[in-house]
Protein backbone atom coordinates (compact mmCIF):
# COMPACT_ATOMS: atom_id res chain seq x y z
CA UNK A 1 0.00 0.00 0.00
CA UNK A 2 1.07 3.56 -0.81
CA UNK A 3 2.51 5.22 2.44
CA UNK A 4 0.31 8.08 1.45
CA UNK A 5 -2.77 6.17 1.49
CA UNK A 6 -5.33 4.55 4.24
CA UNK A 7 -6.55 0.84 4.06
CA UNK A 8 -10.64 1.31 4.69
CA UNK A 9 -13.30 -1.21 3.86
CA UNK A 10 -15.90 0.52 1.76
CA UNK A 11 -19.34 -0.41 -0.18
CA UNK A 12 -18.96 0.47 -3.70
CA UNK A 13 -22.67 1.45 -4.22
CA UNK A 14 -26.15 0.86 -2.54
CA UNK A 15 -26.06 -2.05 -0.44
CA UNK A 16 -22.97 -3.90 -1.94
CA UNK A 17 -21.06 -5.97 0.07
CA UNK A 18 -17.83 -4.13 1.82
CA UNK A 19 -14.61 -4.35 0.05
CA UNK A 20 -11.13 -3.38 1.07
CA UNK A 21 -10.18 0.63 -0.92
CA UNK A 22 -7.11 2.55 -0.54
CA UNK A 23 -8.03 5.95 -0.35
CA UNK A 24 -6.16 9.24 0.17
CA UNK A 25 -6.94 10.89 3.42
CA UNK A 26 -8.42 14.09 4.45
CA UNK A 27 -6.07 17.08 5.06
CA UNK A 28 -6.29 17.97 8.40
CA UNK A 29 -7.91 21.27 9.90
CA UNK A 30 -6.88 23.63 11.85
CA UNK A 31 -9.59 21.88 14.83
CA UNK A 32 -8.94 18.32 13.31
CA UNK A 33 -7.12 15.30 14.34
CA UNK A 34 -5.79 12.68 12.40
CA UNK A 35 -6.33 9.30 14.88
CA UNK A 36 -5.27 5.96 14.09
CA UNK A 37 -7.96 3.75 14.59
CA UNK A 38 -7.75 0.32 17.21
CA UNK A 39 -11.19 -0.40 17.24
CA UNK A 40 -14.66 0.24 15.67
CA UNK A 41 -18.11 -0.85 17.03
CA UNK A 42 -20.31 -1.83 14.40
CA UNK A 43 -23.96 -0.29 14.53
CA UNK A 44 -27.25 -0.90 12.95
CA UNK A 45 -27.02 2.45 11.65
CA UNK A 46 -24.32 1.35 9.65
CA UNK A 47 -26.50 -1.32 7.94
CA UNK A 48 -28.70 1.53 6.62
CA UNK A 49 -25.87 4.30 5.18
CA UNK A 50 -24.87 1.06 2.78
CA UNK A 51 -27.69 0.37 2.02
CA UNK A 52 -28.60 4.24 1.79
CA UNK A 53 -31.60 4.40 3.64
CA UNK A 54 -31.39 7.89 5.29
CA UNK A 55 -30.50 9.17 1.40
CA UNK A 56 -27.19 10.77 3.05
CA UNK A 57 -24.02 8.50 2.07
CA UNK A 58 -22.04 8.62 -0.76
CA UNK A 59 -20.17 6.08 -2.58
CA UNK A 60 -17.74 4.83 -2.44
CA UNK A 61 -19.03 4.60 1.51
CA UNK A 62 -16.84 3.46 4.30
CA UNK A 63 -18.91 2.84 7.02
CA UNK A 64 -18.01 2.74 11.24
CA UNK A 65 -18.73 5.42 14.08
CA UNK A 66 -17.72 3.86 17.42
CA UNK A 67 -14.30 4.49 16.99
CA UNK A 68 -11.14 3.98 19.40
CA UNK A 69 -7.87 5.14 18.41
CA UNK A 70 -4.84 7.14 19.03
CA UNK A 71 -4.37 10.77 17.64
CA UNK A 72 -1.28 10.78 15.63
CA UNK A 73 -1.56 14.67 14.24
CA UNK A 74 -3.48 17.71 15.90
CA UNK A 75 -4.28 20.76 13.88
CA UNK A 76 -2.93 24.20 14.89
CA UNK A 77 -5.63 24.85 16.95
CA UNK A 78 -6.37 22.13 19.20
CA UNK A 79 -5.09 22.56 22.76
CA UNK A 80 -6.82 19.67 24.15
CA UNK A 81 -5.80 16.86 22.52
CA UNK A 82 -1.80 15.64 21.89
CA UNK A 83 -0.53 12.72 19.95
CA UNK A 84 -0.69 9.64 21.53
CA UNK A 85 -4.26 10.36 23.68
CA UNK A 86 -6.70 7.42 22.98
CA UNK A 87 -10.03 9.19 21.96
CA UNK A 88 -13.16 7.98 20.95
CA UNK A 89 -15.38 9.25 17.94
CA UNK A 90 -19.27 8.56 17.68
CA UNK A 91 -21.71 9.18 14.95
CA UNK A 92 -21.12 12.81 14.91
CA UNK A 93 -17.59 14.01 13.69
CA UNK A 94 -18.18 17.78 13.45
CA UNK A 95 -21.11 20.22 13.73
CA UNK A 96 -21.45 23.95 12.54
CA UNK A 97 -20.90 25.46 15.65
CA UNK A 98 -23.09 28.58 14.70
CA UNK A 99 -26.57 26.95 14.38
CA UNK A 100 -29.59 27.54 17.46
CA UNK A 101 -28.71 24.30 18.37
CA UNK A 102 -24.74 24.25 18.37
CA UNK A 103 -24.72 27.97 20.19
CA UNK A 104 -26.99 25.89 22.91
CA UNK A 105 -24.24 23.01 23.65
CA UNK A 106 -27.20 20.69 22.19
CA UNK A 107 -24.77 19.96 19.07
CA UNK A 108 -26.30 16.62 18.47
CA UNK A 109 -29.09 18.59 16.63
CA UNK A 110 -27.50 20.76 14.55
CA UNK A 111 -29.33 21.94 11.95
CA UNK A 112 -26.22 20.61 9.71
CA UNK A 113 -26.58 17.12 10.98
CA UNK A 114 -26.59 15.33 7.75
CA UNK A 115 -22.82 16.73 6.90
CA UNK A 116 -22.01 16.18 10.57
CA UNK A 117 -21.18 12.47 9.97
CA UNK A 118 -17.84 11.13 11.11
CA UNK A 119 -18.65 8.78 7.70
CA UNK A 120 -18.28 11.86 5.69
CA UNK A 121 -15.85 11.48 3.93
CA UNK A 122 -14.61 7.73 5.21
CA UNK A 123 -15.35 6.37 8.57
CA UNK A 124 -14.20 4.01 10.58
CA UNK A 125 -13.87 0.63 9.27
CA UNK A 126 -10.33 1.75 7.89
CA UNK A 127 -6.89 2.73 9.18
CA UNK A 128 -6.83 6.15 9.85
CA UNK A 129 -9.62 9.13 10.62
CA UNK A 130 -10.14 12.54 10.39
CA UNK A 131 -12.82 14.46 12.73
CA UNK A 132 -13.09 18.30 14.67
CA UNK A 133 -10.93 17.47 17.71
CA UNK A 134 -14.31 18.80 19.47
CA UNK A 135 -15.87 15.67 18.95
CA UNK A 136 -13.01 13.07 20.34
CA UNK A 137 -13.06 12.53 23.64
CA UNK A 138 -10.76 11.74 26.11
CA UNK A 139 -11.34 8.02 27.31
CA UNK A 140 -10.85 7.01 31.12
CA UNK A 141 -7.47 5.39 30.99
CA UNK A 142 -8.93 1.99 32.66
CA UNK A 143 -11.74 1.44 30.09
CA UNK A 144 -11.03 -1.21 27.71
CA UNK A 145 -10.85 0.17 24.07
CA UNK A 146 -13.53 -2.44 22.67
CA UNK A 147 -15.91 -0.80 25.61
CA UNK A 148 -15.53 2.57 24.86
CA UNK A 149 -16.42 1.93 21.16
CA UNK A 150 -19.34 0.92 22.00
CA UNK A 151 -20.10 3.27 23.96
CA UNK A 152 -19.44 6.30 21.69
CA UNK A 153 -22.55 5.43 19.90
CA UNK A 154 -24.82 3.08 21.22
CA UNK A 155 -23.77 4.06 25.36
CA UNK A 156 -24.84 7.89 24.14
CA UNK A 157 -28.06 7.02 22.21
CA UNK A 158 -29.27 5.29 25.33
CA UNK A 159 -28.00 6.88 28.17
CA UNK A 160 -28.87 11.02 26.75
CA UNK A 161 -32.53 10.20 27.00
CA UNK A 162 -32.54 8.64 30.50
CA UNK A 163 -30.80 11.74 31.81
CA UNK A 164 -33.07 14.19 29.66
CA UNK A 165 -35.85 12.89 31.68
CA UNK A 166 -34.44 12.74 35.08
CA UNK A 167 -34.41 8.48 35.09
CA UNK A 168 -33.69 7.89 38.98
CA UNK A 169 -34.68 5.41 41.85
CA UNK A 170 -38.30 6.44 42.08
CA UNK A 171 -39.02 5.55 37.99
CA UNK A 172 -40.21 2.19 36.50
CA UNK A 173 -38.34 2.31 33.31
CA UNK A 174 -39.12 -0.59 30.05
CA UNK A 175 -36.65 -1.57 27.87
CA UNK A 176 -38.02 -2.73 24.64
CA UNK A 177 -35.57 -5.00 22.80
CA UNK A 178 -33.05 -6.70 24.89
CA UNK A 179 -30.29 -6.37 21.87
CA UNK A 180 -27.26 -4.24 20.97
CA UNK A 181 -28.79 -0.79 22.35
CA UNK A 182 -31.19 -2.79 25.14
CA UNK A 183 -28.93 -4.45 26.70
CA UNK A 184 -26.60 -1.63 27.75
CA UNK A 185 -30.03 0.73 28.10
CA UNK A 186 -30.83 -1.94 31.04
CA UNK A 187 -27.52 -1.27 32.49
CA UNK A 188 -27.63 2.44 32.46
CA UNK A 189 -31.17 2.08 34.03
CA UNK A 190 -30.41 -0.50 36.55
CA UNK A 191 -26.89 2.15 38.09
CA UNK A 192 -28.84 4.89 37.98
CA UNK A 193 -31.19 3.34 40.54
CA UNK A 194 -34.56 2.52 38.29
CA UNK A 195 -36.89 -0.47 38.10
CA UNK A 196 -35.64 -2.04 35.17
CA UNK A 197 -38.42 -4.20 33.20
CA UNK A 198 -36.71 -6.17 29.84
CA UNK A 199 -39.26 -6.37 27.26
CA UNK A 200 -38.13 -9.10 24.38
CA UNK A 201 -39.91 -11.66 22.10
CA UNK A 202 -36.92 -13.89 22.37
CA UNK A 203 -36.81 -16.23 25.70
CA UNK A 204 -33.46 -17.14 25.55
CA UNK A 205 -32.93 -13.51 26.43
CA UNK A 206 -34.39 -13.38 29.94
CA UNK A 207 -31.16 -14.87 32.24
CA UNK A 208 -29.00 -12.28 30.60
CA UNK A 209 -31.42 -9.71 30.75
CA UNK A 210 -31.47 -10.26 34.33
CA UNK A 211 -27.64 -10.28 34.60
CA UNK A 212 -27.70 -6.82 32.72
CA UNK A 213 -29.98 -5.56 35.51
CA UNK A 214 -33.44 -6.11 34.71
CA UNK A 215 -35.81 -6.46 37.90
CA UNK A 216 -38.33 -8.08 35.58
CA UNK A 217 -38.88 -9.52 32.34
CA UNK A 218 -41.68 -9.86 29.81
CA UNK A 219 -41.83 -12.31 27.16
CA UNK A 220 -44.11 -10.50 24.37
CA UNK A 221 -44.85 -14.18 22.33
CA UNK A 222 -48.78 -13.08 21.96
CA UNK A 223 -50.31 -10.11 21.26
CA UNK A 224 -51.95 -9.91 24.60
CA UNK A 225 -48.60 -10.21 26.36
CA UNK A 226 -48.39 -6.80 27.44
CA UNK A 227 -51.62 -6.38 28.70
CA UNK A 228 -50.56 -6.61 32.34
CA UNK A 229 -48.31 -3.80 31.91
CA UNK A 230 -50.77 -1.03 31.58
CA UNK A 231 -50.04 2.17 33.05
CA UNK A 232 -46.73 0.80 34.58
CA UNK A 233 -44.13 3.14 32.99
CA UNK A 234 -42.70 6.04 33.63
CA UNK A 235 -40.34 5.84 30.67
CA UNK A 236 -40.41 3.08 27.56
CA UNK A 237 -37.15 2.64 25.62
CA UNK A 238 -38.17 1.30 22.39
CA UNK A 239 -35.07 0.37 21.23
CA UNK A 240 -35.85 -2.44 18.30
CA UNK A 241 -35.95 -2.53 14.73
CA UNK A 242 -38.74 -4.40 14.36
CA UNK A 243 -42.12 -2.81 14.08
CA UNK A 244 -43.60 -2.24 17.23
CA UNK A 245 -47.68 -3.40 18.98
CA UNK A 246 -47.43 0.50 19.27
CA UNK A 247 -50.53 0.52 21.16
CA UNK A 248 -50.00 -1.90 23.84
CA UNK A 249 -46.35 -0.17 23.94
CA UNK A 250 -48.96 3.08 24.52
CA UNK A 251 -51.09 2.04 26.46
CA UNK A 252 -47.82 0.27 28.97
CA UNK A 253 -46.85 4.13 30.07
CA UNK A 254 -48.41 5.79 33.45
CA UNK A 255 -49.57 8.68 33.18
CA UNK A 256 -47.47 11.39 32.26
CA UNK A 257 -45.36 8.58 30.82
CA UNK A 258 -43.43 8.71 28.14
CA UNK A 259 -42.06 6.10 25.38
CA UNK A 260 -38.51 7.20 23.39
CA UNK A 261 -38.35 5.85 20.23
CA UNK A 262 -34.48 5.15 19.56
CA UNK A 263 -33.70 2.60 16.72
CA UNK A 264 -34.88 2.79 13.32
CA UNK A 265 -37.95 0.94 13.70
CA UNK A 266 -39.90 -0.16 10.60
CA UNK A 267 -43.17 1.15 9.15
CA UNK A 268 -45.20 4.01 10.74
CA UNK A 269 -45.99 4.52 14.54
CA UNK A 270 -49.55 4.21 15.17
CA UNK A 271 -51.53 4.58 18.33
CA UNK A 272 -54.92 5.51 19.90
CA UNK A 273 -55.17 9.33 20.83
CA UNK A 274 -57.55 8.37 23.31
CA UNK A 275 -54.87 7.29 26.40
CA UNK A 276 -52.27 9.92 25.26
CA UNK A 277 -54.73 12.70 25.91
CA UNK A 278 -56.55 11.07 29.24
CA UNK A 279 -53.20 10.06 30.82
CA UNK A 280 -51.15 12.73 28.78
CA UNK A 281 -48.40 10.64 27.48
CA UNK A 282 -45.31 11.64 25.20
CA UNK A 283 -43.83 10.13 22.42
CA UNK A 284 -40.60 11.21 21.66
CA UNK A 285 -37.29 9.90 19.81
CA UNK A 286 -33.79 10.67 20.74
CA UNK A 287 -30.90 11.37 19.02
CA UNK A 288 -27.10 10.37 19.95
CA UNK A 289 -26.38 12.86 22.86
CA UNK A 290 -24.37 16.54 23.10
CA UNK A 291 -20.74 16.54 23.72
CA UNK A 292 -21.31 17.18 27.60
CA UNK A 293 -23.27 14.16 27.34
CA UNK A 294 -20.86 12.41 25.84
CA UNK A 295 -18.61 12.87 28.76
CA UNK A 296 -20.87 12.65 31.74
CA UNK A 297 -21.69 9.36 30.27
CA UNK A 298 -17.88 8.14 29.70
CA UNK A 299 -17.12 8.94 33.38
CA UNK A 300 -20.59 7.15 34.37
CA UNK A 301 -20.00 4.25 31.99
CA UNK A 302 -16.51 3.74 34.26
CA UNK A 303 -17.80 4.76 37.68
CA UNK A 304 -20.60 2.47 37.22
CA UNK A 305 -18.96 -0.96 35.28
CA UNK A 306 -21.08 -0.05 32.34
CA UNK A 307 -20.48 -3.45 30.32
CA UNK A 308 -21.30 -3.90 26.55
CA UNK A 309 -21.45 -7.21 25.72
CA UNK A 310 -18.71 -7.51 22.68
CA UNK A 311 -17.74 -9.77 19.93
CA UNK A 312 -14.80 -9.56 18.71
CA UNK A 313 -13.76 -9.77 14.93
CA UNK A 314 -10.70 -8.26 12.74
CA UNK A 315 -11.81 -6.17 10.40
CA UNK A 316 -11.03 -8.12 7.79
CA UNK A 317 -14.66 -9.64 8.43
CA UNK A 318 -16.26 -6.37 8.17
CA UNK A 319 -18.75 -8.49 5.78
CA UNK A 320 -19.28 -11.45 8.32
CA UNK A 321 -19.88 -8.91 11.20
CA UNK A 322 -22.34 -6.92 9.32
CA UNK A 323 -24.05 -9.90 8.52
CA UNK A 324 -24.68 -11.15 11.91
CA UNK A 325 -25.67 -7.27 12.78
CA UNK A 326 -28.26 -7.70 9.97
CA UNK A 327 -29.54 -10.65 11.24
CA UNK A 328 -29.75 -9.77 14.77
CA UNK A 329 -27.14 -12.73 15.59
CA UNK A 330 -24.88 -10.54 17.20
CA UNK A 331 -24.53 -11.13 21.21
CA UNK A 332 -24.93 -7.88 21.31
CA UNK A 333 -22.46 -5.51 19.75
CA UNK A 334 -19.47 -6.79 17.32
CA UNK A 335 -16.33 -4.67 17.59
CA UNK A 336 -13.87 -4.70 14.64
CA UNK A 337 -10.29 -4.85 15.81
CA UNK A 338 -8.26 -2.73 12.94
CA UNK A 339 -4.46 -3.81 11.99
CA UNK A 340 -2.88 -0.54 13.28
ZN1 LIG B 1 -24.58 4.03 15.78
ZN1 LIG C 1 -25.07 23.58 14.09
Amino acid sequence: MNASTVLGYAAMAEGRELEPLEFTPPDLGEHDVRVDISHCGVCYTDVHGIRNDYGISTYPFVPGHEIVGAVTEAGSSVFDLKVDDRVGIGWQGRSCMQCEWCLRGEEHLCEDIANCGTWKPFGGFSASIVVDSRFAYLLPEAMPSEIAAVLMCAGVSVYAPLRRYEAGSSMRVGVVGVGGLGHIAIQFAHALGCDVTAISSSPEKEKEAREFGADAFVLTDTPDAMKPLALSFDLLMYTSHAKGEWTNMVDSLKTRGRMIVLGFPEGSVTFDPMELVIHEMSITGSLIGSRETMREMLAFAQEHSITPKIELMPISQANEAIQRITEGKARYRIVLECDN
